[in-house]
């Protein structure tokens, strides 16, 4: 009988719905409840993309918004749009991740021991958006090593040593644990004697671990919760601790068209031409339709593929104030044809290095606490 909550948050990506649709195969002994943290700005794209995951897990995703925003009867987004007085939020000055999805999961878990699915993919260095809240601990399960980069902090403590050589002695004996106990013996300070970061360290030894065997890494790690107050801590047993799988992204695009519920239609490229040449264009990640995170050639897309959500960004703007969307230039000068072929010429030339006219290279580069919320 579990005594944690666990939840799955569905940002719209198509990490998060693959995430869902392979809990359910894989772990339907969970009984995990999803969520969605809505801003009201969302694409259409999104809304069939969780009405298709609501088919295939055959339970509802439960739909999150700010109170205060419920209350007014407007849409999240709007709602703080009036209270900041027209600030369009930013990289610098993201009010909207904080107040239209962090508070409201926030406030959806309250008190309760929450173990939080995260779709990290195997093949990403990143840990993502981790709340702050002591009750809410996140879990990987695309990720060889599926714990939160805080409980490996407090496995790999120095101080822990000893105890943690014991926690594995109840499951392995002889050659096996004498390689374990090696490994744990080296303080994380000994791992190298390069240049290496005390982070970069505690990695190392991590993957030595592992190396050395993943399941028997995840039954030490989930003794030590049992004598924490981490949500996890307080489960009888945990089916995560045999898992072994590995996701990367071909990974992800597989489960989305076997299962069904198929890949969100905004990541299909579409064609277009400038100067004789064509190329291809997509928006690479869910979030609102207005987004500042985008890069000027999803922008174009948005104005050429959904012009109507394009008409709806530009009435944000307010040229006078300087709240733009895109930083330095408004959504006006950004559809000036001359300037549409210029985007389309220097996304072609890009073409080359695809990921770099995406917002994920953006995210990567940025505070990806916040941005996973939306975009994962
Ligand atoms: S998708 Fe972009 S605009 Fe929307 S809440 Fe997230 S960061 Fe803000």
């Amino acid at each position: 009988m579990s005594r944690a909550k666990h939840v799955l948050g569905i940002s719209g990506g198509k990490d998060s719905a693959a995430l869902a649709i392979y809990m359910k195969e894989r772990h339907p002994s969970l009984d995990i409840t999803y969520y969605f943290t809505d801003t009201g700005k969302e694409l259409d794209e999104t809304y069939h993309l969780i009405e298709r995951l609501e088919g295939f897990l055959g339970k509802k995703i439960t739909k999150l918004e700010a109170e205060e925003a419920g209350k007014s009867g407007q849409d999240p987004f709007d709602y703080f749009y009036k209270v900041f007085r027209g600030y369009l939020p930013s990289s610098q000055a993201r009010w909207c991740t904080q107040r239209l999805k962090i508070e409201p999961f926030e406030a959806f878990v309250g008190t309760v021991p929450t173990v939080s699915y995260v779709g990290i993919r195997g093949d990403e260095d990143r840990e993502g958006y981790l709340s702050r809240k002591p009750n809410i601990q996140a879990i990987f399960p695309f990720r060889r090593n599926i714990w939160s980069e805080d409980v490996i902090k407090f496995t790999l403590d120095n101080a822990r040593i000893a105890h943690v050589t014991e926690l594995y002695a109840s499951e392995l004996s002889g050659a096996h644990l004498d390689v374990i106990a090696g490994t744990l013996a080296k303080p994380v300070e000994h791992i190298a004697n390069d240049r290496m970061g005390n982070a970069r360290r505690q990695t190392e030894k991590l993957n030595r671990l592992l190396a050395h065997g993943v399941v028997p890494f995840n039954r030490a790690v989930f003794q030590l919760l049992k004598e924490t107050s981490f949500p996890l801590g307080q489960e009888p047993d945990y089916a995560l601790l045999e898992n072994e799988d590995v996701l990367v992204k071909e990974d992800i695009f597989r489960l989305l068209r076997d299962s069904g519920v198929g890949v969100p239609d905004y990541y299909e490229p579409k064609e277009f031409s400038v100067g004789g040449k064509s190329g291809t264009y997509n928006r690479s990640r869910s979030g609102c339709y207005f987004c500042f995170f985008q890069q000027r050639i999803e922008w174009v897309w948005l104005y050429e593929q959904h012009p109507d959500l394009f008409a709806k960004a530009m009435k944000y703007e307010n040229e006078d104030e300087g709240f733009t969307w895109a930083q330095g230039e408004s959504l006006k000068d950004l559809i000036h044809p001359r300037r549409i072929a210029q985007i389309k010429a220097e996304a072609l030339a890009k073409g080359k290095d695809r990921s770099s006219n995406k917002l994920l290279s953006i995210l990567q580069e940025d505070d990806e606490r916040a941005c996973l919320t939306c975009f994962l």
